[in-house]
């Protein structure tokens, strides 16, 4: 059996988006499910289109959503020499021949067979006249006279093309450039490339892609081509549905897991399981079961299922993703027990890392910027909150150590002894440390806080005074 290679190969005009993304997500997992390879290909022969810094994004979006890849990537504007190399021999062997036709005439051609009702295409004028290089000529392969070229194709079987609907496609241009299937096929076959998944959008180069494997002698891939991602009003996805660049979800606090996990479902399914680790991905992940209608992106169900990962994957993990946009927000990273512990207490709360970053923020500030809800303190920390903010302050001071559990057990007691009930009490104290009724489990809040800020935010809370109105 020989080795799976697949790759992924984009073209550097833009940010690397959901649906390119997509691509090698499945493109990688073949590789890593069989074994083999995965290689990365940067099409950046569109000199006026293609920038530095396209691909470097690209390739920043690729190591973040941890689709690594095998070999150092490879680049076509390197590669003029393969290139001129596989036409000369497809002009030696009669595969190609040299063509002088301009485009006027080329024009005029299409626009006959369309006058006609016939399909517009090259009329092979140049084919038998025996031309040789020259300035303005391109080269066009010769397509066998006739024939169906047929293939397999992952995702949407057997497809089958009558080579009477092609033509002489150029296969170098008149400026010295390999066309794009020209190019493909010669690096597909220099990387050892065994299965091209790639967009449905291509499907209609495949069979002149295998025509030129033929003609070149080379073996010929296995072909899968993904339906497009469709918008939620199943038509053409556009930035209103939520499709951004990789790189934008980054922003927004996406894990990367969650976001492979997503799009590998979008298009493909493993019985009804919606929640995949990476590792299951890899394990399920053999190119059947790809979906060969388009399926629609959902931002829902994308933050459902990054909600999941937060919840499911360990916390200290949590924590290391999280840093960034606590730090982002301006907020002061506590010590790694601490932001452990923010992580838990929150991360129910949170469908993003940002939001998550966001919703420590009662805990990370200072008491004296802590506020309070008008609404909860006027109701909790009246009158009657004094003597048990009081009886917190000595019970908690002398808490050791100042963990979760030596202070949920200095509350119980406080509880019990004194024959009070829990909801009276609680809600002072969550009050009193959030500023308002909410966040998680008060005795990991107060762990979190410290035992010095628990006491502050006791002590403001003791002074809070209703605000009189006039
Ligand atoms: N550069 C092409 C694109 O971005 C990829 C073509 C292919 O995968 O064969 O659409």
């Amino acid at each position: 059996m020989t080795q799976v290679v697949t790759r992924f190969a984009p073209s550097p005009t833009g940010h690397l988006h959901i649906g390119g993304a997509r691509t090698a997500i499945f493109s990688w997992l073949l590789a890593r499910h069989n074994g083999g390879k995965f290689h990365l290909r940067i099409e950046d022969t569109d000199l006026a289109r293609s920038r530095q810094e396209y691909t470097d994004s690209i390739l920043a979006s690729m190591q973040w959503l941890g689709l690594d890849w095998d070999a150092p990537p490879m680049y076509q504007t390197q590669r003029t020499q393969a290139y001129d190399e596989a036409v000369e021999q497809l002009l030696r062997t009669g595969h190609a021949y040299w063509c002088a036709c301009t485009p006027e005439e080329v024009e005029a051609m299409r626009e006959k067979a369309r006058a006609e009702g016939t399909k517009p295409r090259y009329d092979g004028r140049c084919r038998d006249r025996g031309l040789g290089k020259a300035p303005g000529s391109c080269v066009r392969l010769r397509l066998p006279d006739r024939g169906v070229i047929a293939f397999r194709d992952m995702v949407k079987g057997d497809i089958g093309v009558d080579v009477a609907e092609l033509d002489d496609m150029v296969i170098r241009r008149a400026d010295g450039m390999p066309t794009y299937n020209m190019a493909v096929v010669v690096d597909d076959s220099a990387l050892g490339v065994t299965h091209v998944l790639r967009g449905d959008d291509h499907i209609s180069n495949t069979p002149r892609q295998i025509v030129l494997y033929q003609a070149l002698g080379l073996p010929v891939p296995i072909f899968g081509h993904v339906p497009m991602i469709l918008g939620s009003n199943r038509q053409k996805l556009s930035k209103r549905d939520g499709a951004r660049a990789v790189i934008e979800y980054e922003q927004d606090g996406l894990l990367p897991d969650a976001l492979v996990n997503y799009l590998a479902r979008l298009g493909w399914s493993h019985g009804n399981q919606e929640l995949f680790s990476r590792e299951e991905l890899v394990e399920f992940f053999d190119g059947t079961n790809l979906n060969p209608s388009a399926a629609a992106f959902d931002p829902a169900k994308l933050d459902w299922c990054n909600a999941q990962h937060m919840r499911s994957m360990p916390l200290e993990t949590l924590a290391d993703r999280v840093r960034p946009f606590v730090e982002a927000i301006g907020l002061q990273i506590p010590g790694e027990r601490a932001l452990i512990g923010l992580c838990k207490l929150f991360r129910e709360r949170a469908t993003t890392l940002k939001a998550l970053a966001e919703a420590f923020r009662p805990l990370l500030i200072g008491s004296r910027d802590l506020a309070y809800a008008a609404k909860d303190a006027t109701k909790h920390l009246g009158e009657t909150a004094g003597p048990h903010l009081a009886a917190f302050a000595e019970i908690f001071g002398q808490c050791e150590p100042f963990t979760a559990d030596a202070l949920d057990a200095a509350f119980n007691a406080y509880v019990a002894d004194n024959g009070l009930q829990f909801k009276t009490v609680a809600p002072v104290l969550r009050t009193a440390l959030m500023g308002f009724m909410g966040g998680g489990h008060l005795d990991l809040t107060m762990e979190v806080l410290g035992r010095e800020e628990t006491l502050a935010r006791l002590a403001k809370a003791a002074a809070w005074r209703p605000e009189v109105a006039g």
